[in-house]
Parts: C-alpha cells; structure tokens; sequence
C-alpha cells in the first residue's frame, strides 16, 4: 500500500481503526472496494485516494492504545438561538447525539509514542465541523491545559508548536492573564537568530504598550536589542520610553512651538505621528478641531489619534504618511466651509499655512471648483 511504502518507519499503535460509511467504488480509481481490507490501510486507496475519518478514527489513529481519556464530553451544545431553519437545531443535536456525536470537536489527553499529550479532533460529520460555543469552549480549555503545565514542560514543547502557542497568546481577543504566562515562558526559549523571535517580541512589546505596561514593554524590548542590535524597529520604540510625554504621545525633541507640527511617536499604536500643542486658552479650540477630524474622514487631513490635557497642556497628535501640512488659526467653522467647497483658492490660500498649500488646492473641491469668494 502506498501509505505503508511511504511511511515504513510510522508505528501504528492505535487500536483498530472504526468502520466508516464507504461507496463501493473508489472515487480515486473507480476499483471496488474492501471495506475490511481498506480499514487494514487507514482508509487510504492504493491510488492514495483518502476517505474521510471522523474524529473518532482520527483520535485511534494518533493515541497509543487504550490512553485516550476524554475531557469536557458533558459540555453540550444547546439551540441557543431558537434556530429553526432548515430543521430545528435542537432535532439535529439529538438527532446527531444518538449517532455518538456531541459535538464537532472532540477533545482529551492520550500519549503519543508514549509521551503525555493533549489532543483535538474535529469531525466533519457534526454539523459540518462548526466551530460552536461548545467547540471553542473545549479548545480553550485544552489550551488552558496546555499552558498550565509547569514551565519546564512547556519549554520542552517543539520549536513549532512553542512559536504556534505563543503568536495565539500575542492575538488581542486572548485574556491577560493567558498571554503573560504564555509569553514569560516561551519568548525566552525562541532562537534568537532568524525571524519569528524579533516578529513576537515586537508583537509582546506592542500588547504591552497597549495596555498601558510599559515597564514590562522596556524589558522586552531591551532583551530584544541586547540579542538582535540590527532590528532597526526597537530604537524609536526605547527611546519613546525614555522621551517627555504628554498622554501616551512621546515627544522627539522639544515641545513645539505655538501652532506648529514635532514630531512624536505614539505609545498606544507603536507608530511615529505629529504632535501640536495649544496655549490653554485654545484647549478648546483644539478639541474642537479634533472632533472635526474625527466626525470627518477627508483625503488629505491626517486623522487624530490620541488628544488631551497633559501637564496643563493641550495637545492633539495625528497620524499619517510624511509631514502633515499645517493649517492653523482656521476655527472649526472655516475649515468645515472650506472642506464642503465654500471657500474660493485665494481665501484657502489666504489661510496661515505652514508650508505650501498649491498641491493641496483642488482636494477642497469635491463639487467642482468655486471661483467666486464667499463670505458667511
Ligand atoms: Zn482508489
């Protein structure tokens, strides 16, 4: 049989494989099948067609022989939803519970050629294998299982499977509690060479920015520089922790003067933007120039990312490609008439422009062009 020729050096130490629901003809090469012979050979054809398993067959064909032992299986599912079409949900769960199946993934713990391991099967014959409540219910848990074993364990996990761990505990939905003890005991057991440990040390820093622990975030990042001196990606992210903030906006240099653009760097989002800051009697002035931006979302205007009050100073910080042209001292209603094309190119121009607003010009006019001044 081709699978056994391939695979001489596989032990099949699972029990016998269960009988599966079979055509009589092979779809592969059209043979007639026996199905007694075919389970002989993990329902693979010799023309290397493979039938479908469930995961009753697949948890045989993985465990050693009588250690599967099956956990959370009294977790059901339920209609949660009164669902009703194309059959009440509720028939089809009792209708696929009196064929043995509670649910689309099967989960437990067995050995493996002899050493302890967690295992998940799905099986496509409930329900299509959907991934319901009940199914990630018993995936997280196992997860949870996983990390739960003590820390030398976990570092003797494979490369692959640390890594795989690891980059779902850096995912956002993950709690904080799973992603710090998944990231204390794996970030350290990662090569240092090649790319995934700077990947998932940033992504580490970066969920720790995010939630505001920057301590942690520096230790990260300074392990990170020590080990990998050429990721270019850590200087602007250390010296945000070091710089003068105002909010989570760390500043480059000095604070800007009145009206006009610094550049800065943004702790929450791990990017660079441009700060400006107000005298406080023009706090209000700037607030009400960020919710403009953020109620408008034009081409050419850089959106707010943070805004506040910070040590008695206004600020705004905003984002995007190269450095924002300025317009300042334009109050909210000016700008709101010019954006909407009321305004003509001389009163535009007219504004207090740092830098040269020509380029921009014709981004005013998303009806056409107005020649004539108006003034309101
Ligand atoms: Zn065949």
């Amino acid at each position: 049989m081709e699978l056994a020729k391939v695979h001489t050096e596989v032990r099949m130490a699972g029990a016998k494989l269960p009988p599966i629901a079979l055509p009589t003809n092979c779809p592969g090469c059209g043979v007639a099948l026996d199905p007694e012979a075919l389970r002989k050979h993990l329902y693979v054809c010799e023309c290397g067609h493979h039938f479908r398993l469930g995961a009753d067959a697949w948890i045989i064909l993985m465990a050693d022989r009588a250690t599967w032992k099956e956990r959370w299986g009294d977790v059901r599912s339920h209609d949660l939803l009164n669902w009703k079409v194309p059959k009440p949900y509720q028939a089809t769960i009792d209708q696929l519970a009196d064929e043995g199946l509670n649910e689309a993934v099967r989960t437990g713990t067995c050995t493996l050629g002899g050493r302890p391991i967690w295992l998940a099967a799905f099986d496509f014959r409930f329900v299509g294998g959907t991934l319901s409540i009940v199914a990630g219910e018993r995936l997280a848990r196992g997860m949870e299982q996983i990390l739960s074993a003590p820390d030398p364990v976990l570092r003797a996990y494979p490369e692959g499977l640390r890594v795989g761990l690891l980059a779902l505990a850096l995912r956002p939905e993950t709690p904080p509690a799973l992603a710090d003890r998944a990231a204390g005991a794996l970030l350290a057991t990662l090569p240092r060479e090649g790319h995934t440990y700077p990947r998932l040390a940033l992504r580490r820093a970066a969920q720790l920015l995010e939630r505001h622990a920057d301590d942690r975030a520096r230790v990260v990042l300074d392990d990170l520089h020590r080990a990998r001196p050429d990721v270019r990606a850590v200087a602007p992210w250390r010296a945000a922790l070091d710089a003068r903030r105002l909010g989570r906006v760390a500043l480059a240099g000095e604070l800007p003067a009145r009206g006009r653009l610094a550049p800065a760097f943004w702790l929450d989002g791990q990017r660079p933007v441009w700060l400006r800051t107000a005298a406080a009697p023009e706090a209000e002035r700037l607030v009400a120039e960020a919710r403009f931006q953020g109620a408008l979302a034009l081409p050419a205007i850089a959106p707010v990312v943070e805004h506040g009050v910070a040590s008695a100073i206004p600020y705004v910080a905003v984002s995007g490609p190269g450095r924002p042209l300025l317009l300042d001292a334009a109050p909210p209603f000016e700008l709101a008439r010019a954006a909407s094309g009321r305004r003509s190119p001389d009163q535009i121009r007219a504004y207090d422009w740092d830098g040269d607003p020509e380029p921009f010009i014709a981004l005013f006019y998303p009806y056409g062009l107005r020649t004539e001044a108006l003034v309101e």
